[in-house]
């Protein structure tokens, strides 16, 4: 038995099964298993509206026989380009349903971005907000996309909110379907007023197929597709029912404001809470005050979210005016969750706040501290059921001892099946007998505790976006007048981290900072547009030409200290 699994067996019930196999079944059938058993139960609340476990799963059914009836074939991709709304979860669940691949798309892409993903993904249709219409419509020609299903917030609001809308929001939030792309979009009210042919089910292998790709970065440029099998997310989501032992069945109410565009909050907010029967309020902006209120309101009992988050709803002046005291537990993951965080949320709040870790790669969750039980403020916690975990010396060619520091690899049925279409990239990372190499550096202490002490990856995570800087670097030196360019994480005291770059001009030229600035934002969304710039006359670099990126972020770090 591993020191991982005895933890396990002495903090939690025996009862609770260590080493078992997870379902092998579909991964939509939690929605359909929770229609029947919580039929009449709230599955969504979406500012004032609510919808029953029946109703969702009905949408869901409708929308995948309409997908079908367009042509959604088995293993066709599908991108979801919405923020938390009733309709991300109908959607996810209908692609699944009609045999369809979920591509989540982030809604803050530039057209450049969103291209590059439908592209590589193979997208055959996409699901987005009206808002958005106009960027989808705009890529359609370039790559595989047929159709594009279009709805708007409007589309769930309550009365009188929903006649009130046109009036009360931006008029930017107005579609125009230009007539040489109606033929191909379809919208959301006008589905749900048709006629569909029943979904026919289809066949699924668990363990080969997939539900999701999911695109995440890396050190080497431009996001990969991350395949992950209906099987690979329907044991995640058995785990972390495992690890919430005491939470009630079709009794919780959890905060969905981690965007389930985001592996993290699909499975720990959205299948999680579909499986169990729990409700989830859907939040698709976050603002500080309105979550506050929400929660003083809505009583979430379970509050799944990011170190930023956390702080941000910490440092509201009005904090204290609100009841936050329905949350009983708190699950951080993504980034470094700091100790003094821990404390000062649980004095407001008196629930819990765990911290955990994983990846895109792994469905997400490989650790975590355990809710009920011994927790390490400051480490990741402990491998989870069914997962292996061990330490890479930093040759990578044998175990690291105990304590020392090392590359964190895992393994477990939660690891991703590969990297789509890039087979090299993919036995970089995963050896044939699955273990998968995270790229983060840590240690493990003697009761199996986790650490994480740096990434190998540079990948910057700022306010919970992933930025990696060889995307935005490959942005600047598209400029006509940039010679180098190099991009950093440099530490921001509420972002985590915040993007600086470093650029050195073209001999005799007068770019600005503003006109890169500009020139930045018409390119890449606008989270990993740099906050910071300094211009420079070179850049230090290693004997071969290779800047120095690290002694870039060393000098930053110092001039932060002596300040
Ligand atoms: P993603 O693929 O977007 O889920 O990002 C995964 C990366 O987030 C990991 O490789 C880590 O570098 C980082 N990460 C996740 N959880 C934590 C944590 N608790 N502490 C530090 N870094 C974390």
């Amino acid at each position: 038995m591993t020191q991982a699994q005895k933890l396990w067996h002495q903090h939690y019930p025996e009862e609770i099964e260590i080493e078992k196999e997870y379902d092998e079944q579909p991964l939509h059938y939690f929605l359909e298993e929770s229609a029947r058993v919580y039929e009449k139960k709230k599955a969504l609340y979406f500012l004032g509206k609510e919808m029953t476990y029946k109703e969702v799963y009905e949408e869901a059914c409708h929308l995948a026989g309409y997908l079908q009836q367009h042509g959604l074939n088995k293993g066709d991709r599908v991108s979801i380009m919405l923020p938390n709304t009733p309709q991300s979860v109908i959607s996810y669940y209908a692609v699944l349903m009609a045999g369809g691949i979920v591509v989540q798309t982030n809604p803050l892409y530039t057209e450049r971005e969103l291209q590059y993903q439908l592209k590589d993904a193979g997208a055959k249709m996409i699901i987005c907000l009206d808002v958005l219409y106009p960027k989808a419509a705009s890529v359609k020609a370039d790559t595989d996309l047929e159709h594009i299903v279009v709805t708007g917030i409007k589309d769930y609001l309550p009365f009188p909110k929903s006649t009130l809308y046109p009036f009360v929001q931006k008029k930017e939030y107005k579609m125009v379907v230009k007539p040489e792309h109606s033929v191909d979009t379809h919208l959301w009210r006008k589905i749900f007023k048709s006629e569909v042919p029943a979904v026919q089910e289809v066949p699924i292998n668990p363990k080969e197929d997939l539900a999701l790709l999911q695109y995440t970065g890396g050190t080497t440029g431009y996001p990969k597709g991350v395949m992950l099998t209906h099987y690979n997310l329907v044991a995640n989501t058995q785990m972390s029912v495992d690890w919430l032992y005491k939470c009630k069945k079709g009794e919780e109410v959890t905060l969905g404001m981690l965007p389930f565009f985001h592996v993290y909050g699909m499975t720990s907010v959205m299948n999680l809470s579909i499986m169990m029967g729990f409700k989830i309020i859907l939040i698709p902006k976050f603002e500080v005050e309105d979550v506050l209120k929400t929660i003083d309101k809505q009583r979430p009992t379970l509050f799944p979210g990011a170190p930023t988050i956390y702080i941000g709803l910490l440092n509201h002046p009005k904090i204290h005016k609100y009841d936050l005291s329905s949350i009983e537990a708190c699950i951080s993951g993504s980034a470094p969750l700091p100790v003094e965080v821990i404390e000062q949320f649980e004095e407001v709040t008196g629930g819990k706040l765990v911290e955990g870790y994983g990846l895109t790669e792994t469905s997400p969750v490989t650790h975590s501290n355990l809710v009920w039980g011994k927790r390490v403020p400051g480490s990741i916690g402990v491998p989870w059921p069914n997962t292996d975990a061990k330490i890479l010396d930093l040759s990578g060619e044998k175990d690291a001892e105990t304590g020392e520091v090392g590359e964190i690899v895992v393994k477990g049925p939660q690891v991703m099946k590969g990297y789509w279409n890039k087979p090299e990239e993919t036995a970089e990372v995963l050896s044939e007998d699955g273990w998968f190499r995270t790229g983060d550096i840590g240690y493990m202490d003697e009761d199996g505790y986790f650490y994480i002490v740096d990434r190998k990856k540079d990948m910057i995570i700022a306010g919970g976006y992933n930025i990696y800087p060889r995307e935005v670097e490959e942005i600047l030196y598209e400029h006509s007048e940039i010679q180098e360019a190099v991009v950093v994480g440099v530490p921001d005291p509420y972002r985590g981290e915040t993007v600086k770059a470093f650029v050195v001009r073209k001999e005799g030229s007068t770019l600005t900072e503003e006109e890169l600035d500009a020139f930045c934002k018409k390119n890449i969304a606008i989270y990993k547009v740099p906050k910071l710039y300094e211009f420079r006359d070179e850049l230090p670099k290693t004997a071969v030409g290779k800047i120095l990126r690290r002694n870039l972020v060393e000098e930053e770090k110092k001039k932060l200290s002596t300040h």
